[in-house]
Formats: C-alpha cells, sequence, structure tokens
C-alpha cells in the first residue's frame, strides 16, 4: 500500500506520514472514524512505511524486503489484533490468521467489520479481544523485534476488547518499551473502555466525499463516471457500501443476460448451447446458483404482469424492461405456473446439494416445452 491509494483523508495521510518523518509517532495511536473509512489501510500503510528501508517520495519503496513482505501479510515485525469468536479457551486471535490475511487480501483499501464476519464465517457468536490476546502482545513486546528499529502492533477494532483484556494492556500502553509502536483503528472511538482511549493520541478521519469515493470506483473497477456517481451518493463516504452496491449490479446484469440466453435458446430448441448453459451456470457458486434462479423466478413473474400493462405493478430496471417489451407475452396463463414451479424445483434441488449441472440442463429441456405452450 502507498499512502497515495488511501481514499480521501490526505490531512491525516499528510500528519501521520510528518510524525514518522520527525520521529515523532507516539507509542500509542489511535486512528478513529466511521465505518467504511480506510482507517486500516492508513495503518497499515504507516507500519510499511515505519519499516521500508528506502523511502521514496514519502512512500514506503515497495520493492525493499520488509515492503515485500508487507504486500504479501506476513512482515515479522507487525503485528495483528482482531475480534475473533473463541473456539476454546486456548484460542488467541492468531489462531485465524489465514482468515485475517484472506480478509487483509480482498479489502486491501478499505476494511469493514460485516465483511470480516464474513471471512470469519461466525453466526451468532460475538467476536472479541481476549485476555489470551493482550497476554501475547505483552511476550511479543518482549522479544527483540527481527529486522527492524519498530515492532508495530495494530489492533484493530480495541472497542471490541474485554475488560480483562484491556486491564492487561495498560500498562504497556501507557510506558511501552522503546521499540514498540501501537496503532489502535476504531470504527467507534466513543464505544473504547475509557482507560484504554485516555492512553492514547488520536487522530480522526473522515467519510470521503461522494466525488472522492466515485473517482476509486472509477479508477478500480472501470465503471462509467455517471454510473460511479449514481453508485457513491447513496453510501454516503461508505466505500464498501459503494462497492456491494456495484456487485450487485454487475450481478443483476450478468444474471439478466443468463436469463436472456436461456429463453432464447430455448425457445430455438438448441439444446447443445443449452448444454454449455447449464454448465456454466453449474460453475457458479452454490449460492449464486440459487440467487440465480430466484432472479429467474422473478423475471417469469413480471414479464407476465407485464402483459396487464399496469406500469406500477412491475419493477424491471431499464435493460429487463427493455426485453419484456418483446418477450413478455411468452409467458401467459398457460405456462406462467409451471414455469414458476420449474425454476423453484431447481432452486431446492441445488439447495440440497444435487448435482448442479444434471438439475440446470434437465431445467433448461422443460423451459423449450414451456416457452411454446
Ligand atoms: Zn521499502
Amino acid at each position: 500500500m502507498r499512502f497515495s491509494d488511501i481514499i480521501g483523508n490526505e490531512r491525516a495521510v499528510e500528519r501521520v506520514r510528518r510524525l514518522i518523518d520527525t520521529d515523532r509517532l507516539p507509542h500509542a495511536l489511535l486512528l478513529h472514524g466511521p465505518v467504511g473509512v480506510p482507517k486500516l489501510a492508513l495503518a497499515r500503510t504507516m507500519a510499511q512505511y515505519l519499516h521500508c528501508t528506502n523511502h521514496t517520495d514519502g512512500e514506503p519503496c515497495g520493492v525493499c524486503p520488509a515492503c515485500k513482505q508487507h504486500q504479501s501479510f506476513n512482515n515479522t515485525d507487525t503485528f495483528f489484533i482482531y475480534p475473533y469468536a473463541k473456539k476454546a479457551e486456548s484460542s488467541v486471535c492468531e489462531d485465524f490468521l489465514p482468515e485475517w490475511q484472506e480478509f487483509l487480501r480482498d479489502n486491501e483499501q478499505v476494511e469493514s467489520y460485516e465483511r470480516w464476519l464474513k471471512t470469519l464465517r461466525v453466526d451468532n457468536k460475538q467476536p472479541q479481544i481476549y485476555a489470551n490476546d493482550s497476554n501475547a502482545i505483552l511476550r511479543k513486546a518482549n522479544l527483540t523485534s527481527f529486522t527492524s528499529r519498530y515492532k508495530v502492533f495494530i489492533i484493530w477494532l480495541p472497542e471490541k476488547m474485554n475488560t480483562e483484556c484491556a486491564n492487561k494492556l495498560l500498562k504497556i500502553l501507557e510506558e511501552p518499551s522503546a521499540d514498540c509502536k501501537f496503532i489502535l483503528v476504531s470504527d467507534d472511538a466513543s464505544e473504547i473502555l475509557p482507560t484504554i482511549f485516555s492512553r492514547t493520541q488520536r487522530i480522526e478521519l473522515s467519510k470521503p466525499s461522494t466525488a472522492v469515493v466515485a473517482d476509486y470506483l472509477v479508477s478500480r473497477y472501470g465503471i462509467d463516471p455517471q454510473d460511479a456517481l449514481a453508485l457513491a451518493a447513496p453510501a454516503d463516504g461508505n466505500v464498501p457500501l459503494a462497492e456491494r452496491a456495484l456487485e450487485q449490479d454487475n450481478e443483476q446484469h450478468e444474471f439478466h443476460e443468463q436469463f436472456v440466453s436461456l429463453m432464447r435458446l430455448a425457445y430455438v430448441r438448441d439444446l447443445v448451447s443449452l448444454k454449455a448453459w447449464s454448465e456454466g451456470i453449474a460453475a457458479f457458486k452454490r449460492e449464486k446458483s440459487r440467487r440465480f434462479l430466484a432472479y429467474c423466478t422473478r423475471q417469469v413473474r413480471e414479464n407476465f404482469v407485464y402483459n396487464l400493462h399496469v406500469p406500477s405493478l412491475n419493477y424491471l430496471t431499464r435493460e429487463e424492461q427493455q426485453f419484456s417489451t418483446r418477450f413478455a407475452p411468452y409467458i401467459n396463463e398457460q405456462n406462467v405456473e409451471r414455469m414458476l414451479a420449474e425454476f423453484s424445483r431447481a432452486e431446492s434441488d441445488i439447495q440440497g446439494n444435487g448435482n448442479a449441472n444434471i438439475i440446470l440442463f434437465d431445467l433448461a429441456v422443460r423451459i423449450t416445452i414451456l416457452i411454446k405452450t
């Protein structure tokens, strides 16, 4: 990561860079700001910059051994502490390192707690940072650093620390050994235990503007600037939220194209192409295939309703509506119920771990019959 990759927040970036350049980085710094703001990315870039042996133009060089380690998420002098759901009494957050590295890889620029929960695959347990973790921090703080002047402890979401864990950290946050730097990264500083909060110096990050988020979407995903603005505005500075809207948009478009292919191929009874079509859908992950079949069900229903010519009853995007002008007449009172039943059966068969290839080709063949009914 480079400081210039941090979305918005030029002033905060400049401030931390100057603190490092002038060797005045406090031993416990709290980066805080709203959900969806690139705080963890900034903390990671700070650690990389601290460790880099060859700064260039106020950025980590990206090629020295320390930078290389940082880029592959395993720098030996950087320790991450993050909330997790205990599996055993002895659990520590390091037990979840593979998940954590996957999370960092997938969310390089902006983190989100919601996505971390997804990566962890936890359901109803409330992730925390536990006393075992402060014990581990104290142990690591006593080791000599491997290759650089500073060991950096990045504590992500200190508001999730339980009291026992926090109490054990108070002393080290107040008087750390000279080679330790703590960077705490919080979504909600008001939730941090006051004893911890008061021992930190603070830098607040703010929501990037809609224009900045839109620029980021354009440069990262190569989408049209106007579409980017439309996605960025409702996200209100929360970058992962804008990205999720983009994913849903992309998926909806993909589903539409696949639905159109199915119906066109079924209409001309092109079984060879339908076989390829079903293999393409079967290659989706199970959850995505189910979402696709649910999409098809909705489209069949929408097209049936479309024939009634009551626009207020229809919920179609522009692209879907364009297709419906020609396609809707093929969904009628004779076939609508059976078609809906076929999609819904395929969906539940896939949920029941059936062979997706067989289920989807079988579905395609039935649609060829039904579409001419
Ligand atoms: Zn470097």
